[in-house]
């Protein structure tokens, strides 16, 4: 593991680094799955049951024994069988059953005519069109087989995966348990919202969008609030948060030069990377371990501080988690609509509004002022536009690659 690098290090590199660190947590609770939205699974989900767990109907029409089918000559109708309410008596050979969707197949039928293809008359049904063994019935276990794995480990739980949970009578859930993450924000300059601003201090942006998104993530938070550029503040804060947080997340003080107390503290209490990224926005960042935690060092700098955070501790927690899925969503192409300014050296997470063009390609434009100080950039852009280390400037009409925000920022 290389600790300190010199030059600029990729995020590829970054994040390889991070999460080759890093194992998952193993600890997991048995949670209701009215409480489960967001919750990674900590075991496989096997079926209980076969789904459907009889032979039902797929149509509204009429059950009958294929062998008794002759074309226009009428069946007599010996009962009903509805949802819920099936039939269970005897019927006699030449007759047939009005059955509704998602009522049991009666004993010894083997197929369903369609409504539609029938005629009813005083003497019974007329089946209009010919009829095949099986059809228009959906087979027990056709669906789910009972004993068959219905979700693997490391899925995260929402509305694809908990209602099919509850129809198969899975009240509760083995989850892997919350990460909890300690946060703080370094500055002498930075007040809480809500205070007045005296002369050179600014509003602490950082703390308050790191906690949004770790509550995104299904996070349990423990904010320490604004820690002043004081070693003694600054030690007592990185022991409580390591002391009480799986993961621990500051920002600001990372940045080389006017690294301050933070980079000293870390030397003496763990053993953290300095790493100058090669991305804008969001050069300087760390990340290592202290005693009991792992540690992220957010930049200072608002933009730069949500992009690495998305970037890079998002996957980690997904990873922390033992989340299978990608914590990102895959890139996609676009046509820039508008000169993209970039000059080499950096990759680039410019922020972007796409869209379909009249050919239905999709196209990108910028938000305009790309600092790592405009946060606005974020509430106009749908995506990252997402430029090359060594390219230059974009013209319009050039092809780049997007990357949609997912729920976090918004997507
Ligand atoms: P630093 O990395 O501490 O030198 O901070 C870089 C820049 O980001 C400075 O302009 C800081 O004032 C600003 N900054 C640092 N932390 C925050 C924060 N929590 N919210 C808003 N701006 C911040
Ligand atoms: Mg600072």
């Amino acid at each position: 593991m290389e600790l300190f690098t010199a030059g600029l290090i990729s995020l590829e590199d970054a994040r390889r680094n991070m999460l080759a660190q890093v194992s998952p947590l193993s600890d997991s609770e048995t949670v209701a799955i009215t409480a489960a939205a967001g919750r990674i699974t900590a075991e496989a989900v096997i079926s209980p049951l076969n789904v459907p767990s009889f032979a039902n109907s797929a149509m509204d029409g009429y059950a009958l024994r294929e062998a008794d089918f002759t074309r226009d000559l009428p069946l007599a109708v010996a009962g009903k069988a509805f949802a819920g309410a099936p039939y269970q008596g005897e019927w006699p050979a030449g007759s047939c059953i009005r059955i509704m969707t998602g009522a049991p197949i009666p004993p010894g039928a083997d197929a369903v005519v369609m409504q539609e293809q029938t005629e009813s008359s005083g003497q019974g049904v007329r089946i209009l069109a010919p009829v095949k063994k099986g059809q228009n019935i959906r087979l027990a276990g056709e669906d789910i087989r009972q004993g068959a794995s219905v979700l693997a480990a490391g899925v995260k739980l929402g509305v694809g995966e908990l209602p099919l949970l509850a129809s198969l009578g899975i009240s509760q859930v083995s989850v892997v348990r919350k990460l909890r993450v300690a946060v703080f924000s370094t500055g002498d300059e930075l007040q809480p919202v809500g205070e007045p601003l005296a002369a050179g201090q600014i509003y602490d942006t950082n703390r308050f969008a790191v906690h949004l998104m770790l509550d995104a993530l299904g996070c349990e938070v423990l904010d320490l609030g604004i820690i002043k550029d004081d070693p003694a503040a600054l030690r007592a804060a990185f022991r409580q948060a390591d002391a009480q947080a799986d993961v621990v997340i500051s920002s600001g003080g990372v940045s080389v030069g006017e690294a301050d107390y933070t980079k000293q503290m870390l030397d003496e209490l763990g053993e953290i990377g300095f790493w100058k990224l090669a991305m804008k926005p969001g050069k300087p960042f760390a990340f290592g371990r202290l005693p009991d935690s792992w540690f992220c060092g957010l930049p200072g700098n608002p933009v730069s501080a949500a992009v690495t955070f998305y970037q890079l501790v998002q996957p980690l927690l997904a990873h922390l988690t033992g989340q299978q899925a990608d914590a990102l969503p895959p890139r996609m192409r676009a046509r820039a609509s508008e000169v993209l300014k970039k000059s080499p050296g950096r990759l680039d997470f410019q922020r972007g509004v796409f869209s379909r063009d009249a050919t239905g390609d999709l196209q990108v434009r910028s938000t305009g002022h790309q600092g790592s100080h405009v946060f606005s950039s974020f509430s106009q852009a749908n995506c990252f536009i997402v430029l090359e280390r060594e390219r230059a400037t974009v013209q319009p009409g050039e092809w780049v690659e997007i990357e949609p925000f997912n729920a976090l920022l918004g997507g």
